[in-house]
């Protein structure tokens, strides 16, 4: 008998079924439906037959916690559930449109607890060819912007609200953007930054859900989640062809920003 044919042992058994839960916890899931009893599971339930849901009621009854409440991921933990993250990212489909004219998504990049993390609006059309965010004529500005702040472009985080670029580099739609937060959610979540600097409008309006325009927004501090976050102009907005005029209102906000993270910028 091939060993593939061998019945497994309980032990075996077990074996693989803890694996598998702590590669779901490693990825982020924190319940799971309970089973149900094999006659009850295998019966056929009609349209409209199934138990009655209220509204509103957290899932806790007939769930488990595959995470136990207070034991937070340690870095390793959240470094390699960042990577199932990006693997489940870079197979969505929930964007139909998007996914037609993706060439690839694009995640993010950076060390996981970066002090900083940036958050943009979408891929334009060089991070959709290279799977980087922020690599362009704008990524090229943002780099110049890190370098005067003291920091380097590896030290920070950085990634978008949505992970795929939009045809013509459109701005995103509001339901595009509401599919992507929970993989946004989830990937601040386990870099765990202690700031956020939301560049433009699109970002910062999806973080707070607000129609605030970025002028109203920027150069003081929000919270998410607890997080500090600055917001202020996307980098392409500052390009030559646009409204370079606006570099001093990024400078004095990335000013702010750096003195409240205590790098104390002289110039
Ligand atoms: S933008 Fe986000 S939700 Fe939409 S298809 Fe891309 S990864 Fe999925």
């Amino acid at each position: 008998m091939a060993d593939s044919d061998r019945p497994l042992t309980t032990e075996a058994l077990l074996c693989q079924v803890r694996q598998h839960l702590e590669s779901l916890r490693l990825a982020g899931v924190q319940w799971m439906p309970a089973p149900r009893p094999l006659d009850e599971a295998t019966a056929v339930v009609e349209p409209g037959e199934g138990p009655e849901k209220e509204e509103g009621q957290p899932p806790t009854e007939g769930f488990f916690d595959v995470q136990p409440a207070g034991e937070p991921l340690g870095l390793d933990e959240r470094r390699q559930a960042l990577t199932v993250l990006a693997e489940t990212v870079s197979r969505c489909t929930r964007c139909p449109e998007l996914v037609a004219t993706r060439s690839r998504t694009v995640f993010g990049v950076g060390p996981v607890a970066a002090e900083l993390c940036f958050v943009g609006e979408a891929p334009g059309a060089d991070e959709d060819a290279q799977g980087e965010p922020f690599v362009g004529a704008a990524g090229q500005l943002l780099n110049r912007i890190i370098v005067a702040c003291g920091m380097k472009r590896e030290e920070v985080y950085i990634c978008n609200i949505i992970k795929c670029r939009p045809p013509g580099n459109r701005t995103p739609l509001p339901h595009e953007a509401g599919h992507c937060r929970e993989y946004l959610e989830r990937q601040i979540d386990l870099v765990r930054p202690r700031f956020i600097c939301a560049l433009g409008s699109t970002a910062a309006q999806h973080l707070f859900g607000t129609t605030l325009s970025i002028g109203k927004l920027r150069g003081r501090f929000h919270s998410y989640q607890g997080i500090p976050v600055l917001c202020t102009y996307h980098p392409a907005f500052l390009l030559p062809h646009r409204s370079p005029e606006k570099k001093r209102d990024v400078w004095e906000d990335m000013k702010t920003l750096m003195a409240r993270m205590g790098r104390a910028i002289t110039r």
